[in-house]
């Protein structure tokens, strides 16, 4: 891959204002279309060659301004569904009564914190609220340079962790152009084309480089901050336990683990974490995207000892985190998600799901792999001439999908040849099946 094949993050399923003819669209749609390209200028951001205009949305499925409704493959935030009736209840019911900052004590607060850390490791028991992953992982790093004295992080080549100035220093994904500062370095996702068939040996080896690598240009190591699924370098999940080897390096050399688990957590992945895979406890966890089911919110779950180290040189207020809607909004995730059975869900209809997919690959060549946990899938799309990543193919898929099957999925990888599949967890299986029959027949057509 040359840097001129990558693809910013931002690019990747993007409409492109440039090559879009507009006398195609519908009046209301360019109308649509015109206005929010005024107003938000260079950095408007839509999906789809077509974008779409929606108009309301419940469990998987989204409605559009004509009538159309869509099948929702893509959309990870609206976790357990769209709109979920107790979700909405929660914060209709809470914003009526009360709603304020966490300088003050309501019950609720602490009901939700402790239903949350209950379901972490118990070394992790405290928790910080913020509204957003950037938020999270802007304040895991301050928090891991002070315990630590440390300044340099190790992030996947791929990473993207947020869009605060902190975090889009420590997100390689986001760069259009120019270099990352000095105190980052990246290693190459843990995919067996890079490190061969013991992908946590070579992966534990590549972070060991990095780090001496940082400390002989002196800079101290702080950290290594990864998406435990490694989303948007192409989705990355096996073998279960890789990282162990890599987080023990990170230790020997004094630094500490941030999971961001933006994408992963609250039962993508059929468990509950993905850290859990790994087996091994992460120093800190960076929590957001499903928490409030579209109710903005987010947090670091972590030890005592580190905030008590980061609390010597400065105090932490989020005016919106933890007020008393977010808290509802998040129990009511919560709540949702344990009794409908969301994670067992996620695990036995994403290995259905995959191995449907992977059945296609065998006959479509252009399905070069699939991989993935539970609800999130990566679908690498190859040229079927040489296996090679092919976005001009991928862009086709993503596009067909919506415009002939009315199903939404995206792209990822930093090609942005790699199909990104994480419908709502609340997904049924005939929704799967129909996923994969419209799979097959784009792919079909594709031949
Ligand atoms: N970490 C990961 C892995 C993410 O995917 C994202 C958002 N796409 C973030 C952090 C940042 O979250 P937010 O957009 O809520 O700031």
């Amino acid at each position: 891959m040359t840097m001129k094949d990558k693809k910013e993050i931002l690019a990747l399923n993007a409409f492109a204002l440039e090559s879009a003819d507009l006398s195609t669209f519908e009046d209301n749609l360019a109308e649509l279309l015109r206005r929010r390209e005024q107003i938000f200028g260079s950095l408007s951001v839509l999906f789809y060659q077509r974008p779409l205009h929606i108009v309301s949305a419940r469990g998987c499925s989204i409605l559009a301004a004509d009538g159309t409704r869509y099948l929702d493959f893509y959309n990870n935030v609206p976790s357990v569904g769209h709109c979920h009736p107790r979700v909405t209840k929660a914060v209709c019911d809470q914003i009526q009564r009360l709603n304020i900052n966490t300088r003050y004590l309501y019950r609720i607060l602490n009901d939700y914190a402790e239903k949350l850390l209950s379901l972490f490791p118990p070394e992790l028991s405290n928790l910080v609220l913020t509204c957003t992953g950037s938020e999270s992982n802007d304040l895991a790093l301050r928090i891991v340079r002070y315990f630590t004295k440390g300044e340099g992080f190790i992030v996947s080549s791929n990473a993207y962790h947020g869009n605060t100035a902190a975090v889009t220093e420590v997100s390689p994904a986001s760069y259009r152009q120019g270099s990352l500062p000095r105190y980052v370095r990246t290693v190459p996702p843990p995919d067996p084309l890079y490190y061969g068939s013991d992908v946590g040996k070579g992966f534990a080896e590549a972070v060991a480089a990095e780090i001496q690598d940082l400390q002989q240009a002196g800079i101290p190591f702080a950290g290594l901050l990864v998406d435990t699924i490694f989303s948007s370098d192409g989705v990355y999940v096996d073998p279960p336990g890789f990282l162990q080897a890599a987080v023990d390096v990170v230790h020997e050399a004094g630094g500490l683990w941030i999971a961001d688990e933006v994408q992963p957590g609250f039962g993508r992945t059929g468990t509950m974490w993905g850290f859990e895979r790994h087996g091994v406890v992460p120093d800190l966890v960076t929590l957001g995207k499903a928490m409030g089911n579209g109710f903005p919110m987010a947090g670091i779950v972590t030890r005592p000892e580190y905030l008590r180290a980061f609390s010597e040189h400065f105090g932490y207020f989020n005016t919106f985190a933890g007020n008393p809607v977010a808290a509802a909004a998040g129990l009511a995730v919560l709540e949702v998600i344990e009794e409908e059975g969301l994670v067992e869900n996620a695990s036995w209809l994403g290995t259905k799901l995959r191995s449907w997919i992977q059945d296609l690959s065998t006959h479509y060549p252009v399905i070069g792999g699939v991989r993935g946990a539970g609800l999130y899938l990566g679908i690498d799309i190859v040229d079927p001439k040489d296996g090679r990543p092919d976005v001009r193919r991928a862009t086709r898929i993503i596009n067909a999908l919506c415009e002939e099957k009315q199903i939404l999925i995206g792209a990822t990888g930093s090609l942005g040849h790699i199909l990104k599949i994480r419908p709502p967890l609340c997904l049924q299986s005939p929704e799967a099946e129909l996923f994969a029959e419209a799979l097959e027949d784009v792919c079909r057509a594709l031949l």
